[in-house]
């Protein structure tokens, strides 16, 4: 199918299918300049393990490691701005279209962009909390304490180790995944998947619970095969032109 057919498509899809949610990876996130994964070539896969440097192993057993190594990408992450993908997906919401959007992102780049129904079941980077107390502080906190070599950085009150309310590799998924899984099993008409590999688990379980699905990314997935379309295209653009689709006439 051409690329205006399958926006056709996917527009029409949307207005027969109320019970409508996305998904969102990495992929997403790339036009805002933060590196994914797996892309072939920029993913940061290639360049380092995280699972060497940024899991929770890693952060209660050598938290030096995690600090001065794994940490380092998350500043810049939690600066980027969103991009006409993210923006997009906050209007199909605010068109009444879109229920909800679960994103493994940790940038905070849809919430950012307006989106106001989003689990974000990997965490975010606008706050951290102490490992022993469990108070909460805002990420900067880590920011500032890891700047100044305070490493591992210290709750102010106990002293014990601040850590990113990010879902590292091992922690356990919060309540929140819970929460989106239970919201989709309940009943999920389409599912739009766009900007992940569709490999980490357990978000890689989802796409089973929708009765249609729906794929933007630009490699292939295990999922194409159950996809009702399948876009080889930027989020940025398909999800604009989806929009406009959505919008025009
Ligand atoms: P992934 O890296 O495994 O896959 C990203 C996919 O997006 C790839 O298949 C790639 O072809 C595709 N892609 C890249 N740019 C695209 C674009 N502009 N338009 C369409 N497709 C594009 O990502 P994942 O499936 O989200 O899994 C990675 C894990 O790493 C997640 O759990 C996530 O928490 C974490 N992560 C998050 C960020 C972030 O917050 N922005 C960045 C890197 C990794």
């Amino acid at each position: 199918m051409e690329y205006a057919a399958q926006m056709e498509r996917i527009a029409s899809l949307i207005r027969e299918n109320p019970n409508f949610y996305a998904l969102t990876g990495a992929g997403m996130s790339t036009e805002s300049g933060i590196p994914d994964f797996r892309s072939p070539g920029t993913g940061l896969w290639e360049k380092i393990d995280p699972l060497k440097t940024s899991s929770a192993e890693v952060l209660y057993n050598d938290p030096r490691l995690f600090y001065e190594v794994g940490f380092t990408r998350f500043p810049a992450i939690a600066a980027a701005e969103p991009n006409p993908g993210h923006f997009a997906m906050a209007r199909l919401e605010e068109l009444g279209y879109l229920k909800g959007l679960v994103t493994q992102n940790i940038d905070g780049l849809h919430v950012k962009a307006g989106s106001r129904k989003v689990w974000e079941v990997h965490g975010h980077l606008r706050s951290c909390h102490c490992s022993g107390c469990k108070k909460g502080y805002p990420f900067e906190e880590l920011v500032v304490q890891v700047g100044r070599k305070q490493i591992p950085p210290a709750c102010p009150r106990c002293l014990k180790m601040l850590r990113p309310d990010v879902i590292l590799f091992g922690d356990p998924m919060p309540e929140i995944f819970f929460e989106a899984e239970s919201v989709l099993s309940a009943g999920c008409d389409l599912l739009l998947v766009a900007g992940s590999s569709l490999v980490v688990y357990p978000v890689a379980y989802l796409p089973r619970l929708a009765k249609k699905l729906i794929i933007i990314n630009l490699e292939p997935t295990d999922y194409d095969i159950r996809a009702e379309i399948v876009v080889r295209e930027k989020c940025g653009k398909a999800l604009s032109d989806l929009v406009e689709q959505l919008t025009s006439g």
